[in-house]
């Protein structure tokens, strides 16, 4: 794993995302707070943890003390959303909700004003590998129109199926953060993908720019 976070830091990326699946909220399991804890001392990236838990309230104190810098919880595995928006914010962690595909962005849209980030899901959550759904391209666009339109600063980021043939597509949609997985890391040159994120988005800026 720390042969991975130097993989992420000397390829360029700018975050450490790391995706929490817990067997009931989504199918697969992949890890806890205590590896984000071992993981926190061997960079100086941004933790960015994305709980795809049921019951987010219950883990996001462990991994607070881990040191996530962001945390992302799904709106579909929490009721009392915006008490726990708030209770991040007052730990000093940067907030986000994510939706998955079949959520509408009209979902989260009384917590906008409140949110540092929202994760818009382009795959069903569960398992890497997957393709992207381009229905859920639009999903972005709205929430860029009402940031704009309500003057707010929540960053808009995508995760799933971002690839070298998804990401010209998703970056025109004009989101602030690409998340990358399987294309990263199965990636002969990983530094490559990142640049390609990078050129994606600069030709995606220069388009809304003209
Ligand atoms: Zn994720």
């Amino acid at each position: 794993m720390r042969s991975g976070l130097s993989l992420i830091a000397d390829a360029g990326a700018d975050w450490v995302h790391l995706d929490v699946m817990d067997g009931r909220f989504v199918p697969s399991i992949t890890f806890g707070h205590k590896m984000a804890a071992d993981l926190r001392p061997h960079t100086k990236l941004p933790l960015d943890v994305h709980l795809m838990t049921v019951e987010p309230e219950r883990l996001v104190g462990p991994f607070i003390e881990a040191g996530a810098d962001w945390i992302t919880f799904h709106i579909e595995a929490c009721v009392h959303a915006h008490r726990l928006v708030q209770s991040l914010r007052a730990a000093g962690v940067r907030p986000g909700i994510s939706i998955v595909p079949s959520t509408p962005v009209s979902a989260v849209e009384e917590l906008l004003p409140d949110l540092d980030l929202v994760l818009v899901m382009t795959v069903n959550p569960g398992f890497g590998g997957q393709s992207l759904i381009p229905s859920c391209l639009e999903k972005v666009r709205r929430l860029v129109e009402f940031r704009e339109r309500h003057r707010l600063g929540y960053l808009i980021s995508v995760d799933g199926g971002v690839n070298r043939e998804t990401m010209g597509a998703v970056a025109s949609a004009g989101p602030d953060v690409l998340v990358m997985g399987s294309a990263f890391f199965s990636s002969k040159r990983p530094a490559a993908e990142v640049e390609a994120a990078r050129a994606a988005f600069g030709e995606a800026s220069s388009r809304k720019g003209a």
